[in-house]
């Protein structure tokens, strides 16, 4: 259950992303495809049969729908992991079926964080912040090398990190949407 909970509201926190300009084009071309399909497509000699129409209309506005938002969602989640939106935003555009698309998933890098004390945009896996040295993960205090939160032992030199003060835990680091917001 917890599991399901927390999927949706990752969901509909990356639907969020979603800018309205995209969540606009996507109405228009929805009620566009209908239109067509009812009035100049359903209308030719050739065309497909009444019946068809608004099956098809809702399949092409449907389609056409979705691509404009997942362009929408790449224009902004690009920016948010440090990589160009104007450059995925146009790979997502004109290369053809879908695959500008299927690439910005499959090479698009982690979320960027915030460094909590001076606000500075990095790599998610650092354990120090390179602009004020805050600690940003848990450390072994024997080895200084990063560690899980749950860790009984350092994975790197087998210290026992029980006995020790607990370590550091990670503050709440906040993604450059969140920030953006503001
Ligand atoms: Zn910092
Ligand atoms: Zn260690």
């Amino acid at each position: 259950m917890l599991a399901k909970d927390e999927t949706r509201t990752a969901a509909s926190a990356e639907i969020k992303v979603i800018p309205a300009w995209a969540w606009a084009l996507a109405g228009i071309a929805f009620v566009g495809a209908q239109v067509a399909f009812d009035l100049f497509i359903g209308r030719e000699p050739n065309g497909p049969p009444p019946w068809a129409r608004p099956l098809l209309g809702l399949l092409v506005g449907l389609v056409v729908g979705c691509y404009l938002l997942l362009i929408g969602y790449i224009n902004r989640d690009a920016r948010r992991r440090g990589m160009s939106p104007v450059l995925w935003t146009i790979v997502a555009i004109i290369i053809p079926n879908a695959l500008g698309i299927i690439l910005y998933f499959v090479l698009r890098q982690a979320l960027q964080t915030a460094c909590p004390r001076c606000g500075h945009v990095m790599h998610p896996r650092f354990t120090f912040c390179p602009q004020c040295s805050y600690k940003l993960t848990p450390i072994c205090p024997q080895c200084q090398r990063s560690v899980g939160v749950n860790d009984v032992y350092c994975p790197h030199c087998g210290n026992s990190l029980r006995s020790q003060a607990a370590p550091v835990s990670s503050p709440p680091t906040r993604t450059i949407t969140e920030e953006a917001q503001e």
